[in-house]
């Protein structure tokens, strides 16, 4: 019997954290580089090593509740409670399996996810929630330098084929799934490199690409095949591939950006985010020297409060402009979750200092030191330009909750250049593979699929934010788990073993 004095109390067989640890231990985040230092290269923005030495006692922080709501606000239903208690006793190989049980790419997660869970963490009802996502980010990690996450071939093949068209996230979990159930998966990407905007799109600061490259390396060694530089629906036909293959899954993400349609649009200088962000990212590949459209020197204004505006916010301050804003068209969030409105366990929009705005603050000099790059509450009237139709100055107004004018709120910010990241509307249509198939959509735009994630063409399934809509790697990773236990479930007869994390209708707590 365990004395009532230990920390470490028994259940279910196995040892778990100390339930008091949280009284004990405050929470402590992964620590960031200096902004001076980390502003002059594209390495992620954390110390180094800075991680390991505090994330056991973090761990220990977990109460271990018996309704863990971190577990159900995870797309993945990551089984958080089990690994913090592993990680709160260094157990990091059995941590590594529990994590890999429901989650391909927790390295990704681990770096890029808003932490749903941490938002729906017990402890965050009235203190700081456990530091999840870098408990996740540590254990994925350990794994690989202890070699917990070797390559896993199937031990049969089933003879049959799957064809997986896009490589993102979904199409990635996709893939490996059914590579390791033993079907022949092959990959097609239009891509000159595999990863979709985990390999154009999102910045190396936030996840460098080695991480990607791993888990590519190890999908290779377990089986599944990759074509880059294959757009299907042009350079091979959508019903050919169908034709040729078992089963198709379509996971060609949202890359349909909206536009801003004002006086003025069409100056030189004013760029969409994802025509931007992956020169940015060639660069850091080796494939150019300077990104063509890099901000160096240039008065930068970014349209768009989101994460895709963050990331050209860091992007840019990388490249040296002289100067960043970013405009949102919403009000500035409250410091802290609004009780009433969006009450524990929700996802709250909270006011929140990303890295990249962090760094846009800390670089700026008197008069506005100390100031926010963000404007809140701005919307664009126009744009000007030079003689030579180059952009020069957006003109903007602020408004109110309702988007009306304010009078007298008219400004001009000194703009070079313009990035629009206002959002995905859906899957491009411009490829033709929706048309070649026959794809029906929905009234969204996005590709439509029943409760077993397939479209309305036999054998076709679709997963992530072509079918989705434009939303987040955890649930770019959860479809793509789930769609592959759907065709398992096909190509088997209904035997398949695969687990299906979510349904396809699930939708995220507003993050
Ligand atoms: C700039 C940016 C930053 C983001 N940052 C984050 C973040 O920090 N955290 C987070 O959780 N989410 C983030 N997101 C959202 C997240 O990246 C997406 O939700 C996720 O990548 C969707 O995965 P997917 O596999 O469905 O599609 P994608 O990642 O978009 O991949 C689709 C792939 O399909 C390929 N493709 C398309 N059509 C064809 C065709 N006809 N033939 C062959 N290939 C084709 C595309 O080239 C692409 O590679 C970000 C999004 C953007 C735009
Ligand atoms: S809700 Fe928070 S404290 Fe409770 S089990 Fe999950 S991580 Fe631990």
């Amino acid at each position: 019997m365990v004395a009532r004095k230990d920390p470490v109390r028994i259940r279910k067989g196995k040892a778990m954290a100390d339930p008091k640890g949280f009284l004990t231990t405050p929470r402590e985040e992964w620590p960031r580089r200096p902004v001076e230092e980390r502003v002059r290269d594209w390495n992620e923005v954390y110390v180094p090593g800075a991680l390991l030495p505090i994330i056991s006692r973090q761990a220990n922080r977990c109460m271990d509740c018996g309704v863990p709501f971190c577990h159900d606000a995870c797309p993945l239903g990551n089984l958080i409670p089990e690994w913090n208690g592993l990680v709160s006793r260094e157990d990091w190989r059995a941590a590594s399996d529990r994590l890999h049980a429901t989650n391909n790419f927790p390295e990704f997660t681990g770096r890029l996810c808003p932490a749903p869970c941490e938002a729906g963490c017990v402890l965050a009802i009235n203190q700081p929630a456990v530091t999840i996502k870098n408990v996740e980010v540590a254990i994925a990690d350990r794994a690989w330098e202890e070699g917990f996450a070797p390559p896993r071939a199937p031990e049969r093949l089933s003879g049959r084929t799957v064809a997986v068209v896009g490589s993102g996230p979904a199409g990635l979990a996709a893939a490996q799934q059914l590579t390791r159930a033993g079907h022949t998966v092959a990959v097609y990407e239009r891509a000159d490199r595999i990863g979709g905007l985990l390999r154009y799109g999102i910045p190396a600061f936030k996840m460098e690409k080695r991480h990607l490259d791993r888990r590519l390396e190890q999908m290779r060694a377990e089986g599944t095949r990759f074509r880059t530089s294959t757009t299907v629906g042009k350079d091979v036909g959508a019903e050919e591939l169908r034709a040729r293959h078992d089963a198709m899954v379509i996971a060609t993400g949202a890359t349909a950006w909206r536009e801003l349609d004002v006086p003025g649009r069409g100056l030189a200088g004013i760029q969409q985010a994802m025509e931007y962000l992956p020169l940015a990212d060639r660069v850091c590949e080796g494939d150019l020297e300077v990104s063509p459209l890099s901000a160096a020197g240039k008065h930068v204004v970014i349209v768009g409060g989101g994460d895709t505006g963050a990331d050209c916010l860091g992007t840019a301050v990388r490249e040296g402009a002289a100067s960043v804003t970013q405009l949102d068209i919403y009000p500035q969030p409250e410091a802290e979750r609004d009780a009433d409105s969006e009450p524990w366990p929700t996802y709250p929009k909270i006011y929140r200092l990303s890295a990249a705005h962090e760094e846009a603050r800390d670089l700026r000099t008197a008069p506005a030191a100390d100031a926010d790059a963000r404007l809140f509450a701005a919307s664009t009237l126009r744009f000007t330009g030079d003689a030579n139709g180059h952009v020069r100055a957006l003109h903007l107004v602020e408004v109110d909750e309702r988007r009306r004018p304010l009078p007298d709120s008219g400004r001009t910010l000194p703009a070079d250049l313009v990035l629009l990241a206002l959002g995905f509307s859906g899957p491009d249509r411009a490829d033709g593979l929706i048309n070649q198939l026959g794809l029906a959509l929905d009234a969204r735009g996005t590709i439509a699929r029943d409760e077993g994630f397939a479209t309305n063409v036999p054998g076709v399934y679709a997963a992530g934010d072509a079918a989705r809509g434009q939303s987040l790697i955890v649930w770019a990773i959860a479809e793509g788990r789930s769609v592959a236990a759907a065709v398992d479930r096909r190509l088997t007869g209904g035997a398949s073993r695969l687990p299906a994390p979510i349904g396809p209708y699930d939708r995220p707590m507003k993050v």
